[in-house]
């Protein structure tokens, strides 16, 4: 069986700094791998001359920045870690965060929540296209009167990019082709996320809500905050409408339980599980984006049977867009006292909270657009208590619906996101010997079926008019651009267990 990456983890220098309570930022590689699904291996510095001898191999060495093949070297910085982690994580929250000087993003409210702890400037921002910018402080109040700058580049996810970048030309140097897997099903080149929370827990503002989603046509991830709750005939009526029920966690201190807290997250977590007669609740997002800490949310999520957490996204006008730099679904990094384990909690995104609103509607397309590019999932939350009281909320979310599937991106529940991508991570590519020139073989192993799975192929040169017959396996294929690069995407059903594909060119 022959790997076509093989990684040097360096973990005796990862066991030192842990023993100071020092971050081995460099760990994260893995997690950047396995979400693309390129298939690697860890191993021993002493082993890679041999394994390079072997050919058709490249080794990556994260914590020095350096991709090596037979061909030569191909480098990326080595910070490339630390930036994506602490961009999606952000820096641990223990007070209010600086304001932005122009007054968009007063975060100095006495409250700690994620953008507490925001890593990158608000520099990065920019207006949205054909958005003036205002003079003197800028008017933060609702809804909005003019625009504030979004963060408007997906800045950890392009990091991660630059990292596979020097992996693929390094690959392409090596005249060696990498099978990936696409995030979503094959042609898809994006998703869309709409959440929902249930702030005030008016059942008359629920049935209005419904409504607007229904005319919107998408099912949303119904986030019910404690206390109080609907009319039990409302919460039913979410889950017969076809919508997910998820937990929106209250540390607002407005309630007894209603506080920071490992006891007080399990406590409104049975609580949620009662309201809604749903055992398994796979999903959460925090009100208000409460956050406090580093990675102690994460763990608690983990323990509590959360699989997939959506909380990390903005609270003020100016914060909106990627204020930490994904939309991806990533797995978090625990802190030097957990070895920086990967945590088992997905983290979805949030965007921006109710459009025309919360947020100016002129950083809609500048969401899609930017997620469509990195072929991420773009998230949009709403409140019934907006969509049933003020019409131009309720139009704003049918239109971003509309302007979602016109990109050609389906709506998919926090459910849906965490099976698919949960998934998509039991899949391990590997080219097999064989391949020549003109064919390449590749195996695919399953650990749970798959419908629809875009196994991507990068082959060296490439031309957007090649044309392939699939001569083994079941699959069509057809030369797709992903990531800019045009590469061969194998749409395929994959049952669990191993497939195989043989691909011929012309
Ligand atoms: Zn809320």
């Amino acid at each position: 069986m022959s790997s076509s990456i093989v990684v040097v983890l360096d973990e005796a220098e990862a066991a030192a700094r842990h023993d100071k309570g020092e971050n081995a930022w460099w760990l994260y590689c893995t997690e950047v791998l396995d979400h693309v699904r390129l298939p690697y291996e860890v191993v021993e510095r002493d082993d890679v001359r041999a394994r390079l001898a072997e050919g058709n191999v490249l080794a990556v060495f994260p914590r020095e920045g350096r991709v090596l093949s037979r061909a030569g070297e191909t480098t990326f910085p080595a910070d490339v870690w630390e930036r994506i982690v602490t961009i999606q994580q952000g820096h641990p929250v223990e007070q209010d965060g600086p304001p932005a000087p122009d007054g968009s993003c007063p975060v100095d409210d006495g409250i700690l929540k994620c953008d507490d702890g925001l890593a990158l400037s608000y520099d990065e921002r920019a207006l949205p296209p054909g958005q003036v910018r205002v003079e003197g402080v800028f008017p933060h109040v609702y809804p909005p009167r003019a625009a504030a700058p979004i963060f408007h580049r997906p800045t950890a996810d392009l990091l991660r990019l630059e990292f596979l970048t020097a992996v693929f030309d390094a690959a392409a140097t090596a005249g060696l082709a990498l099978p990936w897997l696409h995030y979503w099903p094959a042609g898809v080149p994006a998703v869309a996320h709409m959440s929902h929370d249930s702030d005030g827990n008016v059942s008359e503002h629920a049935e209005a809500g419904l409504r607007v989603f229904d005319e919107a046509g998408v099912k949303v991830t119904w986030c019910h905050c404690y206390p109080g709750g609907y009319r039990p005939e409302v919460v039913a009526e979410i889950a017969a409408r076809g919508h997910e029920q998820a937990l929106h966690y209250n540390a607002m201190g407005d309630a007894d339980i209603a506080s920071w807290g490992w006891p007080q997250l399990r406590a409104q977590y049975a609580w949620v599980q009662a309201l809604t007669g749903v055992e398994e609740i796979v999903s959460n997002k925090n009100h208000y984006t409460r956050w406090e800490g580093w990675d102690e949310f994460f763990l608690w999520c983990e323990r509590v049977g959360i699989r997939i957490d959506q909380s990390r996204g903005p609270s003020k006008q100016g914060n909106v867009g990627f204020p930490f730099g994904s939309c991806h679904l990533w797995f978090p990094m625990a802190g030097p006292a957990e070895r920086n384990r990967r945590i088992d909690v997905l983290e979805l995104p949030l965007h921006t909270q109710d459009l025309a609103w919360a947020s100016h509607e002129s950083i809609r397309d500048v969401i899609l657009d930017g997620v469509l590019e990195v072929h991420g999932v773009a998230h949009f939350l709403f409140h019934s208590a907006h969509l049933a009281t003020k019409p131009y909320v309720a139009e704003a979310c049918r239109q971003v619906a509309a302007e979602a599937r016109r990109r050609g991106m389906p709506w998919w529940t926090s459910k849906q996101l965490n099976a698919w991508e949960r998934a998509r991570r039991g899949v391990r590519l590997t080219t097999l010997p064989g391949s020549s020139d003109g064919e390449l073989r590749v195996e695919v192993t399953a650990q749970a079926a798959i419908d629809q799975a875009g196994v991507v192929l990068a082959w060296p040169g490439l031309t957007p008019d090649a044309t392939f017959r699939v001569t083994e396996g079941k699959a069509t294929a057809r030369v797709v651009t992903r990531h800019g690069r045009h590469v061969l995407e194998l749409a395929a059903d994959l049952p669990a267990g191993v497939s195989r594909f043989t691909v011929a060119a012309g």
